[in-house]
């Protein structure tokens, strides 16, 4: 069983060295936990050769390097977790581990010499493995959230309720070689080895689970705004389009374009048009409720999907956020920078329309809005209101980039590019 130990240890090391080779995995993390299988793998291979060995070899070196296997799995997940090392606190508890077996080793002929030695170890064990779940539980649970948490300190968790009751038999009675061939000695190595194969996994699930946290994001957020990109937006859309077919229950959607946005690329540069970009993002996500998803659909156009909202409460929303990117001012290098948004609304009532013929709706709101002179919110279906006050733009660019006459609020609007595009008809 020791052996089954020992070859499986080999074998996770080993696993954790082909992650590094090749699957890029977070380098320093995992050298800590192939050092650790190797440990593990060199302690089993000291207690079968026991009887080969010096007495204090044997026995006070297995403990010591099955000791160090605990600290370099516990340290390999502080360094992945990027908390405090505490590698004084853990050389304190080598010390005092070392001075103990110094005075065990002398007397390991006798039950109490033998007693001291267990007892050391399994508090010393239990010391690593219940530091690692103090330090490491939080940092999991804002990472993971508290569920997932849990779940990867299950390992940790058993382990340590395993050595709590290997403390208590080393209190309890004469401590005997575990390389007897006893039922309960093979029993107990069993039980070493799931525990080891899980603490092994519970640092791979971490992992994957940071790996996939990544791709998730990566995936459905925009690289420079962090808002939800189009897909993960047009996604959402269809979401609550199937809501309101199930539950009848209406929701809004607004476009959001950044008005003469080319003219801040052309004036101040491409980086000053990303800090816009970043800007008016931020204001879009704190002038929104949390129920509201806000996405940025491409170039300088936004959306933000409003669950439970009616027209008014749309409208009332549409008008805040536009009044307040009026008045934000971004600072380009020391040069204050202002832009002002057109809103296009659209509500959604019935189910039978379809999310792209929403966003056709909203789109041609937003095209009456620009069309009426820019800086306002309309509703699919209603005049454009007057405008909301005088321009931020200073006079020159405002020369440079004439207005469009306005369209009366009668004639149909004709949306400039088809939304259709846009979204799956699912
Ligand atoms: P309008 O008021 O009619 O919307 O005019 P506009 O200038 O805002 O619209 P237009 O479509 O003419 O220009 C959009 C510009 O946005 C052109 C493009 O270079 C710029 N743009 C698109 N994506 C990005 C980006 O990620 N960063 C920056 N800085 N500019 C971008
Ligand atoms: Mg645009
Ligand atoms: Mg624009």
């Amino acid at each position: 069983m020791l052996l089954t130990v020992l070859l499986l240890q080999v074998a996770v090391a080993c696993a954790w060295g082909v992650g590094i080779w090749a699957m890029d995995l977070p380098r320093r993390p995992a050298w800590h936990w192939l050092a650790s299988g190797l440990l593990c793998a060199a302690a089993m291979a000291i207690v079968l050769m026991r009887d080969l060995l010096p007495l204090p070899v044997g026995v006070s070196g297995s403990n010591l390097v099955m000791l160090a296997t605990a600290l370099a799995l516990g340290r390999g997940m502080r360094v992945f977790l990027g908390l405090p090392l505490g590698d004084r606190e853990t050389a304190a508890v080598l010390l005092l581990f070392c001075g103990l077996s110094a005075v065990a080793m002398t007397r390991l002929h006798e039950p109490a010499g033998v007693r001291l030695q267990a007892v050391t170890t399994t508090v010393a064990l239990m010391w690593a493995l219940g530091r690692s779940i103090a330090v490491g539980y939080r940092a999991l649970c804002a990472e993971f959230g508290r569920r997932r948490a849990l779940v990867l300190v299950v390992p940790m968790g058993l382990t340590f309720v395993m050595a709590a009751v290997r403390l208590a038999s080393a209190v309890g009675a004469p401590a005997r070689p575990l390389h007897v061939d006893a039922p309960l000695h093979v029993a107990v190595a069993l039980l070493m080895l799931v525990a080891l194969l899980m603490l092994h996994g519970s640092m791979a699930a971490m992992v994957v689970m940071r790996l996939v946290g990544r791709l998730r994001e990566l995936s459905q957020r925009d690289t420079l705004t962090g808002l939800l990109n189009r897909g993960e937006w047009l996604r959402q859309l269809r979401a609550q389009h199937r809501w309101l077919g199930r539950h009848g229950e209406s929701f809004a959607l607004l476009i959001i374009d950044i008005d003469h946005f080319k003219q801040v690329n052309d004036r101040w540069g491409h980086a000053a048009g990303d800090a816009v970009l970043v800007n008016v993002a931020q204001e879009l996500i704190t002038s929104s409720r949390a129920l509201d998803a806000v996405g940025r659909l491409g170039g300088e156009e936004f959306v933000v999907l409003l669950p439970r909202t009616d027209a008014p409460a749309a409208m009332s929303l549409a008008e805040r956020l536009r009044s307040q990117l009026a008045q934000a001012q971004i600072d380009w290098r020391e040069q204050p920078l202002r832009v002002t948004v057109s809103i296009g609304v659209a509500v959604a009532t019935d189910a039978g329309e379809l999310p792209a013929q929403l966003m056709e709706r909203a789109d041609a709101a937003l095209y009456r809005a620009k069309h009426a002179g820019r800086d306002r919110v309309v509703l699919d279906g209603e005049a454009p209101a007057p405008p909301a006050g005088p321009p931020p733009w200073p006079q020159a660019v405002r020369r440079a980039m004439p207005m469009p006459p306005a369209v009366p609020s009668t004639t149909p609007p004709t949306p400039p590019v088809s939304r259709t595009d846009f979204v799956d008809t699912a």
